[in-house]
């Protein structure tokens, strides 16, 4: 990617599409198996050329197994006059994900067992899983969870649980080296827009402008249910995960708060050191989190045996903003204007990414003359010296293969494209390789 073309990508705007893509993804009722994530994928596939696997149920993927699959086409709480108190068909967030059938009558005391709510938010209702351990269960508003008189219940919940598969989709965009960028999201939450949406949709646009143009760097985009999705992706892959130089997990990218890079584990790899830059840059404030072994995929990404220097570019992280893991997660919650100044702090750090080299000064023994070349003005005393021309005397100064252009304007304070256009022109004059 050069710079006009991350000019032109970068004027283009994309927050209203990203908008409309998370509207339709909405009201699909995803969890790590089943249907709606693959309603959720062929969606995405509308919009990029997406691979989607199948992994079977009870496949090995290092120490975790594949669950079975889990679908859902009903559930609800009626009361004794058969009004639906509680109904899946009005928020797919009621039911507790990957609940087992069931079908009963019982008493309300009998029913608060498998009952949740949050009290300091009485209306909200919570998003709450049991994957790993067969159960079920109802997530309500507190104010409806007050509401329900001490009467007989009817309990329904239409599921399914049966062997089956695991579903994920992958993008793959060859670039002219066989090093690669990852951008990772998830694709497993019901409907929440921040928490996960956010991240889907922002993924998915990046991937469809970036195809349009030829990159140095392949380019891959995960869409995976989180962590099991990622762990099963990893252990099939792993033969070639070297070629991952740097990644991104995206997630909670719509929200009206600032931006939060949460580090590599490594900490100072060069997607560290150009994410914060991009961060610095921006003029908005942001903060920088160093990592911690908790949150989303980057923990399995950075993990001693696979190791890879995936960060995470986000806003407001998951946990930090009220509405996480709720319904106020919604379409009010992120905006457009949000998500499509996330989606130009990636396309900013890939651009970077494309362009951070270290140069060899060919000409190192002092300076060369650059008047005689048209690199400096002719007329030479005056105070103050423009942006470029600074730029030529740094960029010559510290080629020494040491030091790339993000080091380089650090040093200097000059901006990355600033520098970046004065090694094409040095290149062009010989000067610099
Ligand atoms: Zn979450």
């Amino acid at each position: 990617m050069n710079l006009d073309q991350f000019k032109d990508l970068h004027d283009k705007s994309v927050g209203s599409e990203m908008y409309c893509l998370m509207e339709n993804l909405y009201p699909i009722c995803r969890s790590i198996t089943g249907n709606g994530v693959r309603q959720t994928l062929t969606e995405i596939k509308k919009h990029i050329d997406l691979q989607i696997h199948e992994i079977p149920t009870n496949t090995q993927v290092f120490d975790w197994t594949i669950p079975k699959e889990w679908n859902i086409t009903d559930a609800y709480i009626a009361d004794s006059k058969g009004n639906r108190v509680v109904d899946f068909k009005k928020s797919n967030l009621h039911i507790v994900s990957y609940s087992i059938p069931i079908r009963q009558k019982m008493s309300l005391a009998e029913l608060k067992k498998h009952l949740h709510s949050i009290p300091d938010l009485p209306n909200a209702i919570p998003y709450l899983t049991s994957y790993y351990k067969e159960d079920w269960g109802f997530c309500i508003s507190h104010n409806n969870f007050l509401n329900l008189k001490d009467e007989e219940y009817e309990v329904v919940i239409d599921s399914t649980l049966t062997d089956g598969s695991l579903t994920y989709g992958e993008f793959f965009v060859p670039g002219f080296t066989s090093d690669e960028i990852l951008v990772s999201c998830y694709v497993c939450h019901p409907s929440m827009c921040n928490d996960n949406l956010s991240g889907v949709v922002l993924t998915t646009m990046l991937a469809k402008e970036l195809s349009k143009i030829k990159t140095n760097y392949s380019l891959r985009f995960l869409f995976v249910p989180e962590t099991i999705g990622v762990i099963a992706w990893l252990a099939i892959n792993e033969k070639n995960i070297s070629k991952i130089k740097h990644g991104l997990v995206a997630t909670c990218l719509g929200d009206p708060g600032s931006s939060t890079y949460k580090r590599t584990k490594q900490g100072k790899s060069e997607i560290d050191r150009t994410a914060e830059y991009v961060l610095k840059n921006t003029k908005s404030d942001y903060q920088i989190l160093d990592f911690f072994p908790t949150g989303s995929d980057e923990r399995q990404f950075c993990s001693p045996g696979i190791n890879l220097n995936v960060g995470s570019l986000m806003r407001t992280p998951y946990g930090k903003f009220t509405e996480y893991h709720t319904s106020d997660d919604n379409l009010d919650f992120v905006q457009p204007e949000f998500l499509e100044d996330s989606y130009s702090k990636y396309l900013q750090t890939i651009f970077i990414l494309e362009n951070n080299k270290k140069y060899l000064n060919l000409s190192p023994k002092c300076e060369p003359h650059l008047g005689k070349r048209n690199l400096y003005r002719p007329i030479g005393g005056q105070k103050v010296s423009k942006e470029s021309e600074l730029a030529i005397f740094w960029m010559l100064n510290f080629s020494d293969g040491l030091h790339d252009i993000l080091d380089i304007s650090e040093k200097s304070g000059l901006k990355f494209e600033i520098l970046l256009d004065a090694a094409e022109k040095l290149k062009k004059n010989n000067l610099l390789k």
